[in-house]
């Protein structure tokens, strides 16, 4: 049997005549930057995440670091950021012109917990931020209070986390700001490049949208430097379609994740993902800790089922950070991470037929 990490494809089927009118109905209005696309998308998406307001992007790389830039973040300052991520949550930073800080991560949730921030805060430190990775937010309710207490900016990077949930609160609306990514293999996913930023900060939100487009909110208009990082009228269409679809994605891939707990609980070789008590895991990622790792994925491999690694390699020892001269001492638990983990496919498209061979190759490998 073969199992695909991701499908893209047969989700674009299952949507198709609603992406060609979305499309098409673009395509003969002849406007393709801004329009209504975009201010639909703006006001859906905020809304969807409790905040007032919505500044659709290029990206979220650039949400990121656009953001950084309206907080008036650069040289001298510090920004604390988790070893174990994507680059961009710590790339953003070094653009600016600040100095990212890496902070180690919890074990079980992979994410960086308040006591991990407190070891890091010095007087030079102004932000923090914060990944909700694979799918599950950090502990973002005792972090906002040591922002707060601190004086120092909240900034959640939610490009895994459309959806997510904790005690109530939404992902992105409890920070300064929240940014999503609408990567295609994210949980809400664009035909190609988009991003945002949401918050309830409308000052923010309009400078942000001044520096996404020349400095300014008309044509000819530059009130200072930005640079062109606007979301896409195409892209935008694109979501406003899938972004009715992405509740019930959303729920598939809980039920996805829950199948395989059911049937891999007995495995000792292996480390299930663990939720928190009272949040939306949105498991854009399931993600185990595996005993011979690499063996696994080759044995997954060679029996049809694509897996991924996310990440190879923990931030600090990337060959770009390789200026701040980190050892694996300096972040144990990133360190072992990246020894361990595996991520088994978990999209919504899998069957549960699919869902039980994986769970069977998986006992076989560890003859559990
Ligand atoms: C995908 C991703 C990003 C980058 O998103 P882009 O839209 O590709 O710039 C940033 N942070 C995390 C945690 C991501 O997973």
């Amino acid at each position: 049997m073969k199992v695909a990490f991701i499908d893209l494809t047969a989700q674009h089927n299952s949507i198709k005549p609603e992406i060609d009118q979305a499309v098409n109905s673009v395509l003969s209005s002849g406007s393709f930057i801004g329009g209504e696309a975009v201010k639909t998308f703006e006001k859906d998406f905020s809304d969807l995440s409790g905040v007032t307001e919505c500044v659709g992007l290029g990206n979220a790389t650039d949400g990121l670091f656009l953001a950084l830039k309206a907080l008036g973040i650069g040289k001298g300052d510090e920004v604390i950021t988790p070893a174990w991520s994507w680059i961009s949550s710590a790339e953003v930073i070094t653009l600016v012109g600040a100095t990212p800080v890496f902070a180690d991560v919890d074990p079980e949730l992979f994410s960086i917990t308040p006591k991990e921030i407190k070891s890091k805060l010095t007087a030079n430190t102004k932000a923090v931020i914060v990944v909700h990775l694979y799918g599950q937010m950090v502990e973002v309710g005792p972090i906002k209070e040591l922002c707060d207490r601190k004086n120092i900016y909240l900034i959640e990077d939610c490009s895994q986390a459309h959806l997510s949930e904790d005690n109530g609160i939404n992902a992105g609306s409890i920070g300064d700001c929240g940014v999503f990514s609408f990567y295609p293999t994210k949980n809400l996913g664009a035909y190609g490049d988009a991003g945002a930023v949401v918050t309830n900060n409308i000052e923010f939100a309009t400078k942000l949208r001044r520096l996404a487009n020349h400095g300014g909110l008309n044509k000819d208009e530059h009130l200072f430097e930005g640079t062109n990082s606007r979301l896409d009228t195409l892209q935008a269409a694109i979501l406003n379609v899938k972004l009715r679809h992405l509740a019930m994605w959303t729920k598939k891939r809980i039920v996805n994740a829950q199948l395989y707990k059911d049937n891999l609980k007995n495995v000792k070789s292996i480390s299930l993902p663990i939720v928190r008590q009272n949040t939306v895991h949105t498991f854009h990622l399931f993600v185990i800790r595996a005993q011979q790792r690499d063996k696994l994925k080759s044995f997954l491999e060679v029996n049809g089922v694509d897996t991924l690694i996310h990440y190879p390699l923990a931030l600090p020892f990337e060959p770009a950070y390789g200026y701040l001269n980190h050892s694996e001492v300096d972040f144990p638990i990133s360190a072992s991470l990246q020894k361990s983990v595996l991520s088994l496919p978990v999209h919504p498209e899998l069957s549960e037929m699919q869902i039980y061979y994986v769970c069977n190759l998986i006992r076989t490998f560890y003859g559990e």
